[in-house]
C-alpha cells in the first residue's frame, strides 16, 4: 500500500455520467491519483476512456440509461467483471428540467428524480453491499447548491439534490461503522453543458458572477481534489459530509 494517504493506486472507481462534464473531470482526477475507472452513461465514453488510459489506468465504459430501467445490480456486476472490484462509487449523473412550479409536469418530476435520486440510491445499495462485505469502500454523491438553497423553476432538481444530501447522511449513519464512507461534493456554478443556457444569458451570467466570491465560474477540474480526497484513505474518518466546492457561493 502506498504511504501517500491520497493515493488511489490499486483502487477501482465506478463513476456515473463520466463521458462529459463534471463526471469526466472526476474520473480523470481519480485516474491521476491511481484508480482504474468504469463509467456509466447513455452515450459512449470514448473520450474519457482515452484520457484515463493516457494516465496508464484501465477503463471500462458501461452504456446504460439510469432513468430508463437500467439495473443497478447489473451495472455494478459488469464493472466488477471488467475491473475486479468497485472500491469507489461516484453518483454524478444528473439532469435538470426548468418550469414554474404551477406548470411543472409529472414527466419532468419523474425524469429528474429517477436519474438524480433513485438511480443514485440503488447504485449505492448494489455497490454498498459489496463494500460492506469487504469492510471498506467510498461513496461520493454529487450534490448541488440546491442541496442547501431553494432555487427557482427547478422543483424536481431541488427535491432531488436536497434528497441526495439527506440520503448521504442516512447512508453514512448506517454504514460508517461497517467501513464504508458516504459523503457528497456540492459543486457551485460550473462550466458544463448543464449550465450553457445560464452562461449564454448575459443578465443571469452577470448576476451569478457578481455573487461568486472567487469571481469566476468553476471549471470541472476544480472538483478533482475534493473527489480524490473523499475517495482516499485520508478521508477514512469523514462520514456524511457535504463538501461545497463553490468559489465561496455559500459563504456569501
Ligand atoms: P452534464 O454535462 O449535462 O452531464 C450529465 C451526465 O449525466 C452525462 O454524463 C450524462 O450521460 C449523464 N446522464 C444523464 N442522464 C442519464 C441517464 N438517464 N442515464 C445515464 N447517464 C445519464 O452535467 P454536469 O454539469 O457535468 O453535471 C454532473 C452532475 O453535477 C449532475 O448531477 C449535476 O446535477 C451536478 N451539478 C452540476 C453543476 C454545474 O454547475 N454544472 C452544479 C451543481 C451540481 P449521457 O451524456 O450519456 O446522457
Amino acid at each position: 500500500m502506498s504511504p501517500n494517504p491520497f493515493s488511489l493506486e490499486g483502487q477501482c472507481a465506478l463513476v456515473t455520467g463520466a463521458n462529459v462534464g463534471l463526471g469526466q473531470a472526476i474520473a480523470v482526477a481519480l485516474a491521476q491519483a491511481g484508480a482504474d475507472i468504469a463509467s456509466v452513461s447513455r452515450r459512449r465514453a470514448d473520450d474519457t476512456g482515452q484520457l484515463v488510459r493516457a494516465e496508464g489506468r484501465r477503463f471500462h465504459g458501461v452504456e446504460a440509461d439510469l432513468g430508463g430501467g437500467a439495473k443497478p445490480e447489473e451495472i455494478v456486476a459488469e464493472a466488477e467483471r471488467a475491473l475486479g472490484r468497485v472500491d469507489i462509487l461516484v453518483n454524478n449523473a444528473g439532469i435538470i428540467r426548468r418550469a414554474d412550479a404551477v406548470d411543472f409536469t409529472e414527466e419532468d418530476w419523474d425524469a429528474v428524480i429517477d436519474v438524480n435520486l433513485k438511480a443514485a440510491f440503488f447504485l449505492s445499495q448494489a455497490a454498498g453491499k459489496r463494500m460492506i462485505a469487504r469492510g471498506r469502500g467510498k461513496i461520493i454523491n454529487v450534490a448541488s447548491m440546491l442541496s442547501f438553497q431553494g432555487g427557482v423553476r427547478v422543483a424536481s432538481y431541488t427535491a432531488s439534490k436536497s434528497g441526495m444530501a439527506g440520503l448521504t447522511r442516512l447512508l453514512a449513519n448506517e454504514w460508517a461503522a461497517k467501513g464504508v464512507n458516504v459523503n457528497a461534493i456540492a459543486p457551485g456554478y460550473m462550466t458544463t453543458d448543464n449550465t450553457s443556457a445560464l452562461r449564454a444569458d448575459r443578465k443571469r451570467n452577470a448576476e451569478i458572477l457578481g455573487r461568486i466570491p472567487a469571481g469566476r465560474w468553476g471549471e470541472p477540474s476544480d472538483l478533482g481534489g475534493a473527489a480524490v480526497f473523499l475517495a482516499s484513505r485520508a478521508a477514512d474518518y469523514v462520514h456524511g459530509a457535504i463538501l461545497p466546492v463553490d468559489g465561496g457561493w455559500l459563504a456569501r
